[in-house]
């Protein structure tokens, strides 16, 4: 379980506390920027110069199969419409394979990962078998039933063509701390990690790396002391503690914003492009419009 306090006020006094404020928006080119990726990065922006601290866009290309430039083109006009500005150059995931390789390669060498070959569709039949019960979901969906696992660490060079999945067992046993973390709202326990996240991939085989890992590379290589995003990633959150704790990181501190949804409450998705940031610009909205939508 994650609990975190998700008041903007309360973030916002903590940043008057904080010596130092980098924060980051971070959006996957994807599709077009919505309302929600606006109130997201506007949210972050604000409590960067709140604090007198920076505000960095990363572009988060990790899938080369889903991200296009004319996205990325327009994730910088909509935002530089919005009033925001970072500084240059702006990081992309797509040129830190290598980065991604040498942290993989230390978390093979302490024998913490494994190499799984199951399709989405194996993961679904092995956790829905009549003996094993309703499936558990995680924050990557169902919780992995295991079927690759090793009884042992395996030995020899670590595989580039499969996805290498975390052996969570193992790693919270070499973490030596029964409660990874309890602080300021946010508490994350050994029996969650195991029983509702399980072995989370950290490299996809198409991609070489996965969400978790990279994002948690990135923010700690870029020196981010606060995350700003949507509550939708709030239970990743405790994946992304867990590798600060095995890659020996610091955590940044975390606040998860609400949500924007629609006249329906349902949260906006990328293709929702009745919300998209370039259609209000289209129909002559103003950036103060935007930021009165959102709430801010
Ligand atoms: N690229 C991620 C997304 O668009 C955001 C990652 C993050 O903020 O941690 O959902």
């Amino acid at each position: 379980m994650v609990r975190l306090d998700s008041g903007a006020e309360h973030e916002l006094r903590l940043v008057n506390h904080c010596k130092m404020f980098i924060t980051r928006f971070a959006p996957s080119p994807t599709g077009p920027l919505h309302l929600g990726h606006a109130y997201s990065a506007m949210l972050a922006s604000d409590m960067a110069h709140a604090a007198g601290g920076t505000f960095l866009l990363r572009i988060d290309d990790l899938d080369q199969s889903r991200c296009r430039p004319e996205w990325e083109a327009q994730i910088f006009a909509d935002l530089r419409w919005l009033g925001l500005d970072w500084p240059a150059p702006v990081l992309r995931q797509s040129v830190r394979l290598p980065r991604y390789r040498v942290a993989l390669q230390s978390l093979w060498d302490r024998g913490l990962l494994y190499p799984c070959r199951c399709s989405r569709a194996d993961i679904r039949a092995a956790a829905t078998a009549p003996q094993e019960g309703a499936p558990l979901h995680g924050p990557d969906g169902i919780v992995y039933p295991g079927t690759c696992r090793p009884a042992r660490p395996p030995a020899g060079k670590m595989p580039m063509d499969v996805a290498l999945r975390l052996d969570m067992q193992h790693a919270l046993r070499s973490i030596h701390n029964p409660l990874i973390y309890i602080d300021k709202g946010i508490e994350i326990t050994v029996h969650d990690l195991a029983e509702t996240v399980g072995d989370v991939v950290l490299a996809r085989r198409d991609m070489g790396a996965s969400y978790h890992l990279s994002v948690v590379l990135d923010d700690a290589d870029q020196h981010i002391t606060h995350v700003i995003r949507g509550e939708d990633l709030r239970e990743a959150t405790q994946i992304h503690v867990l590798l600060q704790h095995l890659f020996g990181l610091p955590m940044p501190a975390y606040h998860h914003h609400r949500l924007i949804r629609d006249d329906t409450g349902k949260r906006l998705a990328k293709r929702d492009d009745a919300r998209a940031i370039a259609t209000y610009r289209a129909e002559g909205a103003s950036p103060r419009d935007i930021r009165a939508m959102v709430g801010l």
